[in-house]
């Protein structure tokens, strides 16, 4: 039997007849990471306010596949107090966020470098590049970033009394310039994390008349869920307020700022690790929603089967099961793992993984 430092010891909440499972949840409470521009000039159009307005369609303002490779992290906040609800009645958004969060899944995306693109034709009026790519983590970082919590964006007159800001794009970028005529689907830069962001992604704040509009609902709209709306979107973007992020295999328990890292992802490791852990990470998780882990050995064998249910909501949620490599007992050769977040009879999610140990 190995001997477990105490950390290790304090993630351990189950044990299943003579396996040790480690199985731990955590809510690290990625809070608010957003960007509030600096001054933003409201823009005078001489259309009667009155007037319905001419509304331009706007495309996905990031290049890569939705629910795929990317997914909406934080909806823009409809409630006016200091509670929050989008406008799907879920929770998946925080108090004041007057944007979208497009997000992807960890800094080596980020990385390797995803588009952010014009949503509409337009002039750029201002830019600003150069504030390093840093995820978040407390109130000081919080602070230090006072002044560039759009970090690195631009902010495009869509004509028509729109303009829209885009922010957070990884430092040194930033591919236009103020006075830049762009089209629908220019590359502004790439996704980053730069400015008050706890994860690589682009807010975007979509303003008419110098007002704040949810893309989802448009403008002039009700404040609060279910509400008559009329996207601004060209082409629908669906709904999804709960959803995987990520998922692998770990040798000891993650943390959300190594996941968000992009570690923990390999497909091979040592049969002599201390651990093996499957983890998954998701977002818009409920109170009430259920998680079943699986993991076989490579003979097919189930060494974990274990459902457990969510106990408060989390807007990301980060979660693992996992056998310590008692008297070697993690044997070489393919391992299995299996996930599923319910909600009811509905399945939100669901992850197959596979890790050789060698
Ligand atoms: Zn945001």
């Amino acid at each position: 039997m190995i001997l477990l430092s105490k950390k290790y010891i304090a993630t351990i909440l189950l044990t299943v007849g003579l396996t040790i499972l480690y199985s731990c949840a955590k809510n690290t409470g990625v809070s608010a990471p957003i960007a509030e521009a600096n001054s933003i000039a409201q823009r005078l159009v001489s259309t009667a306010v009155a007037q319905q307005p001419n509304n331009p369609k706007f495309g996905q303002p990031i290049g890569c596949t939705l629910g795929k490779d990317c997914f909406v992290m934080h909806y823009f906040d409809r409630d006016p107090s200091p509670a929050a609800v989008e406008f799907g009645c879920g929770r998946q958004t925080y108090d004041g966020h007057d944007g979208i969060d497009f997000a992807i899944p960890d800094a080596k995306a980020m990385a390797k470098g995803v588009p952010v693109i014009a949503s509409a034709a337009g002039k750029v009026l201002r830019v600003r590049d150069g504030v390093v790519d840093r995820r978040l983590q407390n109130q000081t970082d919080k602070a230090n970033v006072a002044g560039t919590e759009c970090g690195n964006g631009m902010v495009i007159d869509h004509g028509a009394g729109w303009e829209a800001q885009y922010c957070h794009l990884r430092q040194n970028s930033v591919v236009v310039k103020p006075g830049m005529q762009v089209e629908k689907g220019t590359v502004l830069g790439m996704v980053g994390n730069s400015g008050k962001a706890s994860f690589p992604h682009v807010h975007v704040t979509f303003r008419y008349q110098g007002k704040p509009v949810d893309p989802f609902v448009g403008p002039d709209a009700k404040l609060g869920c279910n509400i008559a709306r009329n996207p601004i979107w060209d082409k629908p973007i669906d709904y999804i307020s709960t959803g995987l992020i990520r998922a692998g295999f770990a040798t000891k328990p993650p943390d959300q700022n190594a996941i968000w890292a992009g570690e923990f992802s390999e497909t091979k490791l040592p049969a002599k690790s201390s651990a093996l852990l499957f983890w998954v990470q998701s977002y818009g998780v409920l109170k009430g929603d259920r998680e079943q882990y699986k993991l076989f050995a490579p003979n097919g064998q189930t060494i974990a089967d274990q459902t457990s249910e969510i106990k408060a909501p989390s807007r990301t949620w980060l979660s693992y099961i996992g056998k310590r490599n008692s008297t070697n007992s993690l044997t070489p050769g393919v391992w299995r793992a299996e996930y599923r977040l319910t909600r009811g009879d509905r399945v939100l999610s669901e992850v197959k993984r596979e890790v050789e140990l060698r």
